[in-house]
């Protein structure tokens, strides 16, 4: 007989511990726990309480990379305002054998996927010729999410071998998680990684999984309650994410 974590797994959702416009608002404190995060998948990203760093998760382990540019392996206590996961499970692969700008890079990701209208899990691993990352500084709740883009701290890596994973979601549900490609990257050392805002492929492989499912937590935190979500947050996600 399957387990009921078995049963959960082969559903092939994505899940988000809580809406992103949530953050945009600036609402850092959630409170949820990455060990909630990890019982919906092993894949994904994300960022910490106060918006402290950028989350990546991979094969389970959760890798959180600092403003300092400094990366640790957390454990299930820390807590997060933001994650999306998935249990990664690739149906189809692609590689990549020559250097390749990043806006030709992102057009071939984008052929992987056969409707925008989907979401999609991409796992990208290998040689990079440069890495164009970010990362930001522990913020106080309430501040503009939009301000904090003048106090990232942008690092570039030349030459380095490892990991992206990232999702692509459906723009229409950009007030639900980032719409387009986001991805965050981790060196193979686990010494650097952060959000990716630009990339050169040289030799990757790249694991593409479809997802037709949602599962969204709301929080039930006052300040979430209490958030008034009228506005448009599309322009200050772009200026954020992208
Ligand atoms: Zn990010």
């Amino acid at each position: 007989m399957q387990s009921h974590d078995e049963i959960e797994e082969q559903k092939n959702s994505i899940y988000l511990c809580a809406p992103v416009n949530a953050l945009v608002e600036g609402i850092f404190e959630e409170n949820i726990h990455l060990a909630e995060v990890l019982r919906h998948g092993d894949f994904g990203l994300g960022t910490f309480d106060d918006l402290d760093g950028e989350m990546l998760i991979l094969d389970g382990h959760c890798y959180q990379i600092n403003s300092a540019g400094k990366v640790t392996e957390v454990d299930g206590q820390v807590l997060t305002p933001f994650a999306s996961v998935t249990f990664y499970k690739p149906e189809n692969f692609y590689e990549i054998n020559k250097e390749t700008p990043f806006d030709d890079f992102l057009k071939q990701l984008n052929s992987f996927m056969p409707s925008p209208n989907l979401f999609y899990a991409v796992r990208i691993e290998g040689e990079f010729s440069h890495i164009k990352a970010r990362s930001v500084p522990k913020q106080a709740n309430y501040h503009p999410l939009t301000d904090i883009v003048n106090e990232q701290i942008v690092f570039d890596f030349d030459n380095i071998c490892g990991t992206v994973a990232g999702f692509f979601t459906p723009e229409f549900m950009s007030s639900l998680s980032v719409h387009g490609l986001h991805l965050h990257f981790l060196s193979e050392d686990l010494q650097h990684g952060g959000h990716i805002l630009g990339c050169v492929p040289r030799k990757v492989k790249i694991g593409v999984q479809t997802i037709n499912r949602l599962e969204l937590t709301l929080p039930m935190t006052k300040d979430y309650m209490g958030c008034d979500f009228h506005r448009d947050i599309n322009r200050d996600l772009d200026k954020v994410e992208k």
